[in-house]
């Protein structure tokens, strides 16, 4: 119960319901942010935005050349982070070719067993889309009590840590197991199981939270003119979802993100699975995290370990990609349709998640007998 008021102080989003439009700034959502920009501060409720609510309530004009441009290359960008039967290269000869390159790891799950072998596997999981379906509304991602029960198993036999977008305290709230490392704001926030000599580990410097706290309120603010835009404070990082947002209006919610970023150059704007997420612009990613774990486990630089990292996202491919670059262990990417990932394997849904989780215990309870 102390949990859930944790999050309720910690994590907070909100909804916008009004249909208006909004221009704003006309800038690439990631072009660097000027240094001269000025500074933030830190104690305001958010009145320092130079943009007035007046000025900035106009509908779009796409008519200049390179605004049209710009348009057209984050609304793709929002697309290829958000795959759908549609867009993607679902075509029959495109996915053959792609399962060949990165094959099921329940067909497969042979070879990453005799890939294990001698080794000690650690699990990396991603929350949203990976234990728990994408659901249009992010505040009832519940993941299933199966599923549950599966990684409770899988922490029994090895190390197993959940590496989250959101806050800590709210992807816990859904897991709901405290026998896990906890990663979250896209592991910059890392605390370790309950009743172990893991307390926090990392945390970004404090001033951060204050300063997510303020583009919060900003935003929750301009975003209301915004129908279906969901902002999230998950304490060292911000979401802002777009899964509910007509397409028509992406170009003006990422407009809109950007023009508040503006004013704050420690922070950075990244893209999810139809999500925005601003972040510090601290080099740290998910990617980052599994090393940090890693090394807190004591498999800095050991050859007797096999990191699995599970994800189903962009945000995932800084795993991925670490992965890849140590040579050692395993990226699963979660996804039914075919994607640029530097991810190994792949498996198409939660469900096959869970099996591919009962599968491991399966094998270590065989094996240990
Ligand atoms: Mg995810």
């Amino acid at each position: 119960m102390t949990n859930q008021t944790m999050v309720v102080s910690e994590c907070t989003s909100g909804i916008n319901v009004v249909a208006m439009t909004v221009a704003m700034a006309n800038s690439s959502l990631f072009s660097p942010v000027a240094a001269a920009l000025p500074k933030p501060s830190f104690g305001g409720g958010g009145g320092y935005i130079a943009i007035s609510r007046n000025n900035s309530i106009k509908n779009i004009d796409i008519n200049n050349g390179e605004r049209v441009k710009r348009v057209h290359a984050w609304v793709e960008t929002m697309r290829a982070s958000s795959p759908s039967r549609k867009s993607s290269l679902s075509q029959t000869d495109d996915h053959k070719t792609w399962m060949i390159q990165h094959p099921s790891a329940l067909g497969k799950f042979e070879e990453i067993i005799e890939a294990s072998k001698g080794k000690q596997i650690v699990v990396f999981l991603d929350y949203d889309g990976t234990l728990s379906p994408i659901v249009e509304d992010p505040e009832k991602a519940f993941m299933t009590s199966e599923m549950r029960e599966a990684v409770r198993d899988v922490a029994k036999y090895f190390p197993t840590a959940i590496v989250s977008g959101r806050c800590r305290a709210k992807v816990h709230n859904f897991v709901k197991l405290s026998e896990l490392f906890y990663a979250g704001s896209h592991g910059m926030d890392i605390k370790g199981p309950a009743n172990s000599n893991h307390g926090i580990l990392f945390q970004p410097p404090k001033e951060f939270v204050l300063m997510m706290n303020n583009v919060y309120k900003i935003l929750l603010e301009k975003t209301k003119l915004i129908p279906g835009a969901k902002v999230e404070n998950n304490k060292f990082c911000l979401s802002v979802h777009f899964r509910r947002v007509d397409e028509n209006l992406w170009v003006d919610l990422a407009e809109t993100v950007k023009s508040v970023l503006k004013e704050y150059p420690k922070l950075r704007l990244t893209q999810g699975r139809k999500v925005l997420e601003i972040r510090p612009t601290i080099k740290w990613d998910k990617g980052k995290a599994l090393e940090f774990l890693l090394q807190s486990l004591g498999y800095e630089n050991s050859e007797n370990v096999l990191p699995i990292y599970l994800g189903d996202d962009r945000t995932d491919e800084d795993a991925f990609k670490v992965l890849r670059k140590r040579g050692q262990g395993l990226g699963i990417l979660v996804s039914k349709f075919p994607k640029e990932t530097a991810a190994s394997y792949s498996l198409e849904e939660p469900l096959q998640v869970m099996h591919f989780l009962q599968r491991l215990v399966e094998w270590k309870r065989s094996s240990a007998t």
